[in-house]
């Protein structure tokens, strides 16, 4: 389900964010099949084309990410556009943002 809106960032951009938040999901179905607590490598959903970066997070840290539905994305910690996010939780290692809607 995908709601558009000109206040959305760049097709591509969404495109990206999904593909890597798919990646993400797997990443965390995975690590609790195989009961991990550690910290896992994750992907920053910044969307940027250039952007590989990995984000260290515990399962129950990625949770917290996605608790609120898929509004907000996950993203490395120098990664969050400010301009055109929300940052809902920021420490050293990640952002969680929520791309604001211009009204
Ligand atoms: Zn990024």
């Amino acid at each position: 389900m995908r709601r558009v809106q000109a206040s959305m960032p760049a097709r591509e951009v969404q495109l990206a964010r999904s593909v890597f938040r798919e990646v993400n999901e797997r990443i965390r179905a995975l690590a609790e099949r195989w009961g991990d607590v550690e910290e896992r490598d994750f992907l920053c959903e910044c969307g940027r084309r250039d952007c590989r970066e990995a984000v260290s997070l515990t399962v129950d840290e990625y949770d917290i990410v996605r608790a609120e539905g898929a509004g907000r994305f996950l993203v490395a910690a120098r990664h969050a556009a400010e301009r055109a996010e929300n940052v809902i939780v920021r420490n050293g290692r990640f952002c969680v943002v929520q791309p604001r809607s211009k009204s």
